[in-house]
């Protein structure tokens, strides 16, 4: 690469940041820290319409979450600032006004009610080359009266005014060429009434000013292009324009459609990166941060929905995949999304992560439990000792908090019916043996445990799940004297005489 280059990630910030959204930071993200260059986060809020409260913050949030810093962002600054739109108003109207002046655009005045008319007279109307002529523009208006409009204020748009004819063409990093039919393409209106720039003229000249070299976006913009294409044409010269690449969808997991909101929320998954909460109608709609994923088994998990390096490996750090990502490998085709496949990348990153990477966050779930746990060594050990059972964070409560709190309801139901004076007696012993051992550890308590059985003549397998239901509560948990030697003496030996006062009821 012969410049050092800049993407940018522009989202509209209108509500919860999708996977197929994160995965384009992603993309972004990786591209630019491989080739040392920049990435840069632009806020694309021209649509008043579509302003919603929280929005922006949550998208800092979510880059944060996943450990994908900008470089430039509104809340950084940088040189080529301001980093969001809405701020930029000013700057746009004159490359329309261009536009108009080198005959590329034009004025509208055509109102809402005569639009919405037309589309009633007309089924799927499209102001375009077919019909501008019966449009009220400066094309059919003629300049004086043009004019005299303008200078009346009277409220206008200016649109593209699309060549007829022409194949515009482009290639796509992904794709390869891609070529489109001008005449198939409508008007698309570049500045609103309001004054502020459409998202078409917002971002061709904000790529041309923050010296954007590529732009990697998600393939829902890809009918867009060719307006691009003919307005850096006209602005800023065609070989200036960016490379694109249009990422391929993320699709619903039996492969039919692009994931969506609905589908999580039907199958029972999340899309959103994070918990989002919409503030009108104060809908939750959890993330993944939230149902327990771990950063860095998002990011790997997106990373690999439509790319791999070639090779059978499948779990990749984030500097990992900064030195293997390549635009090339690429899919072109959707990828389906599969929840199950994103727990195992769950999984597998915690067994692989150092306690102390999400330590916290399982605290804080405790808490949530109203267990609040003081002991931070203790939790340590527990945590190193059930983490390769645990696939979401909150499974390690549901897999540890015996360890903080006195099991409430012991489930007797598998032992009792084979309860005997034998086991009974082994249990006696064993509360007198652990009474009188200085060497609590695992090790020391399994073999005196053992020691116990031959002398009783019972087979420690048979008195080994008492043991645990006594510690437990249930059928579950790590080794049992693992478990036993975390608790200490008195706690375990309580619950060992617990236990048999109810069994003997
Ligand atoms: N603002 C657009 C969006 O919300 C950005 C598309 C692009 O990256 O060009 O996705």
């Amino acid at each position: 690469m012969d410049k050092k280059p800049r993407v940018r990630f522009a989202p509209s910030p209108t509500g919860g940041l999708h996977i197929g959204g994160v995965r384009t930071v992603l993309y972004n993200y990786l591209f630019a820290k491989k080739h040392g260059g920049d990435f840069v986060l632009r806020i694309e809020d021209t649509d008043q319409t579509r302003f919603v409260e929280g929005a922006e913050t949550y998208i800092y949030q979510c880059l944060d979450w996943c450990g994908l810093k900008p470089d430039e962002s509104p809340l950084l600054g940088g040189p080529y600032g301001p980093y969001r739109q809405s701020e930029r108003k000013p700057i746009y109207r004159k490359y329309a006004e261009q536009l108009v002046a080198d005959g590329k655009a034009y004025y509208a005045f055509d109102t809402s009610t005569e639009l919405e008319a037309k589309r009633k007279e007309i089924s799927n109307f499209q102001y375009s080359q077919s019909t501008r002529s019966a449009m009220k523009n400066s094309l059919t208006l003629g300049e004086p009266e043009t004019k005299k409009m303008l200078s009346e204020n009277v409220p206008h748009v200016i649109r593209i005014k699309m060549p007829p004819e022409e194949e515009i063409k482009f290639t796509d990093m992904i794709r390869g060429e891609v070529t489109f039919n001008s005449t198939l393409v409508d008007d698309k209106v570049l500045l609103k009434a309001d004054g502020m720039p459409t998202y078409h003229l917002a971002v061709v000249v904000d790529d041309f000013l923050m010296k954007i070299t590529h732009a990697f976006r998600g393939e829902e913009w890809l009918p867009s292009a060719p307006v691009h294409v003919l307005l850096w044409r006209y602005l800023f010269g065609e070989e200036n324009m960016p490379q694109w690449a249009h990422l391929p969808l993320i699709l619903k997991p039996d492969g039919n459609g692009k994931l969506s909101k609905r589908d999580g929320d039907r199958l029972g998954f999340p899309v959103f990166a994070m918990d989002w909460k919409d503030p009108k109608t104060n809908e939750l709609t959890t993330g993944f941060k939230e149902r327990g994923f771990l950063p860095e088994a998002f990011i790997n998990m997106l990373a690999v929905l439509g790319w791999n390096d070639g090779s059978e490996q499948e779990l990749f750090t984030l500097d990992e995949l900064t030195e293997k990502f390549s635009m090339e490998r690429v899919h072109k085709g959707g990828a389906k999304f599969n929840y199950e496949k994103a727990k195992w990348f769950n999984h597998e990153w915690i067994k692989r992560s150092a306690v102390d990477d999400y330590k916290s966050m399982v605290k804080e779930m405790f808490s949530e439990k109203n267990i609040i746990i003081t002991d931070e060594e203790k939790l340590k050990r527990v945590l190193e000792l059930v983490k390769d059972r645990c696939t979401l964070l909150p499974d390690f409560v549901q897999q540890s908090s015996f360890f903080f709190q006195t099991p409430e309801n012991i489930d007797l139901s598998p032992i009792k019916p084979k309860w005997d004076d034998k086991k009974n007696q082994f249990f006696i012993e064993l509360i007198r043996t652990y009474e009188l051992t200085n060497q609590w550890q695992a090790e020391a308590l399994e073999n005196e445990f053992k020691e116990i059985a031959a002398a009783s003549q019972i087979k420690p397998g048979d008195v080994l799940l008492p043991f645990r239901i006594m510690l437990v509560g249930g059928k579950f948990g790590p080794g049992v004297f693992d478990i036993a030697a975390i608790l200490g003496k008195e706690e375990t030996i309580h619950r060992i005489k617990q236990a048999l006062g109810s069994i003997n009821q």
